[in-house]
């Protein structure tokens, strides 16, 4: 039987991150992974990184991310594929305190940024339908990464620095002891480990209950449309990261002529292990028609690769992290916006597993939803907006 002092299940870019931020500091780490790194719903994320944060303590993390993300290579080693586009977001009249609140964050945080009103949105976005927006802010810093690319280059570096990953190794029983956590594997082998962290994505619920833990997690199906330009169209094309809170979806370039469209609002619960993962015409239609009143170019698009995969979703759309148990932690509940985060998240959850956790980190911890204290994040039914 192995041991090692951490074991992380699932080589999402979450687990891959602390499995590298633990790694780098000596402590002996292995990590299971069911199928290949990246290979769950990390590897199928829209890459948009922004900062554009209403949690303070997200927005240094948003910051500090992409700082590694855009210097991947120098500061972790790999390619994280950040392209740098800037970001506008969008928003009605109901939105304006709470933009501002928003901005003033951002300024407290040295990022980059403008407030716009409408006659400046009008003078700099000429391509732009605005009707009905009351208010914009544009980021400079804001734009796209590989998330794919990223756990790789997290998975990689963490084995350079002696962690273990497994992959097709899938976790199937986990047994919390007074000395140490006994996980059992698919194949029935049984490893023992000091501390358990579950990085399970949309899987972290049932593993948790396991060792007695019930958390309001839940898997939400969700889509991304990728559509594609005439060459003719590319230079009148939205070059940068749009989100618009107003109409409910958000779209990022995936190079000069394609570009990603997902939608903002929460969907139902579903079971994460049957889920239609293509995409319906309806869907596609859905978030052209809003992309296309916005930029009325991205009428002349037509659809390219499309598809679907889940968010793991907690109460308040922040993430779940922390210690559930003398020996268990928790890293999920990303909720749709925690790719850009697992740099500097993976060095949070580091410390917590070495028992020197970052103070802004509690305000994530698991035992929120019993105490009533969940956070507040985002707008309206753009929770996601973290
Ligand atoms: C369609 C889509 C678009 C997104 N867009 C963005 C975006 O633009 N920006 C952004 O910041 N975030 C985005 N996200 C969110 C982001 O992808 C997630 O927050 C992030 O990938 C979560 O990473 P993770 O490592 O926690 O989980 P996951 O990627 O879910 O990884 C969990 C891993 O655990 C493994 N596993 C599960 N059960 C077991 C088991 N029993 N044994 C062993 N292994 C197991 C799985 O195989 C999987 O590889 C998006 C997500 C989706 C689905």
């Amino acid at each position: 039987m192995s041991f090692y002092e951490v074991g992380i299940v699932g080589a999402g870019v979450h687990g891959a991150s602390a499995a590298y931020h633990l790694a780098r500091r000596g402590v002996p780490t292995v990590v299971f992974e069911r199928g290949e790194r990246a290979g769950g719903p990390t590897g199928q994320a829209s890459g948009v990184v922004r900062s554009y944060y209403t949690n303070r303590f997200l927005v240094g993390v948003a910051r500090d991310s992409t700082a590694i993300l855009a210097d991947f290579d120098a500061r972790v080693g790999g390619r994280s594929g950040y392209v740098r586009t800037g970001g506008l977001y969008l928003h009605g009249a109901g939105d304006v305190a709470d933009v501002h609140a928003t901005a003033a964050g951002l300024a407290a945080a040295g990022i980059g940024h403008t407030v716009l009103s409408p006659d400046d949105l009008a003078a700099r976005f000429t391509y732009l339908n605005l009707d009905g927006t009351a208010v914009g802010v544009w980021e400079d810093q804001a734009g796209y990464a590989d998330p794919h690319g990223t756990a790789l280059g997290y998975a990689t570096r963490a084995v350079e620095h002696g962690a273990v990953v497994l992959e097709h190794t899938p976790v199937r029983e986990i047994t919390e002891g007074a000395h140490a956590v006994r996980v059992v594997t698919g194949d029935g082998t049984r490893h023992e480990v000091g501390r358990l962290l579950v990085a399970a994505g949309p899987w972290t619920g049932p593993l948790l209950a396991q060792v007695g833990v019930t958390l309001p997690l839940t898997a939400e199906r969700h889509v991304v449309a990728g559509l594609v330009h005439a060459p003719a169209d590319v230079p009148r094309a939205v070059p940068y990261v749009l989100i618009d809170i107003q109409h409910g979806y958000y779209s990022r370039p995936a190079g000069a002529e394609r570009f990603l469209l997902g939608p903002l609002a929460p969907t139902a619960a579903t079971d994460p292990d049957d889920y239609a993962t293509g995409i319906t015409a309806d869907e596609v239609d859905w978030l052209a028609a809003r992309a296309a009143h916005r930029a009325p170019i991205r009428g002349h698009a037509t659809a390219a690769r499309s598809w679907a995969s889940l968010y793991d979703v907690s109460p308040d759309w922040q993430p779940v992290t922390g210690q559930v148990g003398p020996r268990v932690y928790v890293d999920a509940g990303t909720s749709g916006h925690g790719f850009k985060l697992a740099p500097v998240w993976g060095d949070h959850v580091a410390r917590l597993l070495i028992g020197d956790p970052d103070p802004g980190l509690a305000q994530f911890s698991p035992a929120r939803f019993a105490a009533g204290s969940v956070l507040t994040g985002g707008y309206g039914a753009a929770r996601i907006l973290g």
